[in-house]
C-alpha cells in the first residue's frame, strides 16, 4: 500500500473529482504537461507579491510588466487585506489532524491591530465555484488555527484580481466541525482506496487529462 507523508488540498480535490484521476497523478505519478503560458501570469503576481512583502525593491520589476499583469498588480497592491502586517509570505505549512498530517503552502498570512488574522489567496483565474467548503479554505484554516493558537478572529480571503473582489470565510466552532468532519470522511474514503488499491472511474462520459489512457482501461 503506498502510503503518503501528507494531504494536500491538491490531492483530496483530484481525489474528490476521480478516484481513477487520483491513481494516475499520485500512485503512479503519470504527470500530463500542461500548457505552462496559462499559469505564467499567476506565477508572476505570486512572486511580485512576496518579494514585495519581504520588502526587496522591486521597482525594476514593476517596469517590466505587461498591461494585464499592471492591471492585476496594482489591484492587489491597493487591496486593503494585502496592506496589514504580514506574519509571512509565501510558506509551506503542516499540521497533524487525527492521525493524518495535513500540508498546504500560503500565499500569505496577514493580521490587523485587533488579532484578527487573514490568510491570503491571490487569484488570477477564477474564485472556487463553493469557496467556504473548498478543499483549500478548509485545510488552510485547519491548519492556520493550529499555527497561531491565540486571535480574535481568524478569515480565509480569497482575492480575485481580475474582477477587484474578495470572497472572506470566517473561521469558528461550528465550521471547524464540519471542516474536520468532511476531512475525516474524504480521507478514510482515500485510504480504504490506498488499501484495496482500487479506485473507481468518476464515469465512461468524462474527460480530464488522463482521458487517453483512462478510456482504454476497465
Ligand atoms: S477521463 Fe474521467 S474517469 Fe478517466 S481519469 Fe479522467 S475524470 Fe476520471
Amino acid at each position: 500500500m503506498k502510503e503518503f507523508i501528507s494531504y494536500s488540498p491538491a490531492m483530496l480535490k483530484t481525489f474528490e473529482q476521480c478516484q481513477k484521476k487520483f491513481e494516475y497523478k499520485y500512485i503512479n505519478e503519470i504527470n500530463i504537461p500542461v500548457d505552462s503560458s496559462k499559469m505564467q501570469l499567476g506565477k508572476n503576481i505570486h512572486a511580485l507579491a512576496n518579494y514585495y512583502l519581504k520588502s526587496f525593491n522591486i521597482d525594476t520589476l514593476e517596469k517590466i510588466l505587461d498591461k494585464k499583469e499592471k492591471e492585476l498588480w496594482n489591484n492587489l497592491k491597493n487591496n486593503k487585506y494585502f496592506n496589514l502586517s504580514v506574519i509571512k509570505s509565501e510558506f509551506n505549512i503542516t499540521s497533524k489532524f487525527k492521525a493524518y498530517i495535513l500540508s498546504g503552502r500560503l500565499d500569505a498570512l496577514v493580521k490587523d491591530d485587533k488579532d484578527n488574522y487573514y490568510i491570503l489567496d491571490y487569484k488570477t483565474g477564477k474564485i472556487p465555484d463553493n469557496a467556504e467548503f473548498d478543499y483549500q479554505t478548509i485545510i488552510y484554516l485547519i491548519i492556520t488555527n493550529k499555527f497561531i493558537k491565540k486571535y480574535n478572529s481568524l478569515n480565509f480571503v480569497y482575492i480575485d484580481l481580475k474582477n477587484n473582489i474578495d470572497e472572506i470565510i470566517k473561521f469558528n466552532k461550528d465550521i471547524k466541525e464540519k471542516y474536520e468532519d468532511i476531512l475525516e470522511k474524504k480521507i478514510s474514503e482515500l485510504e480504504k482506496c490506498l488499501k484495496y488499491n482500487i479506485y473507481k472511474k468518476n464515469g465512461y462520459n468524462c474527460n480530464c487529462e488522463y482521458h487517453k489512457i483512462c478510456v482504454n482501461q476497465d
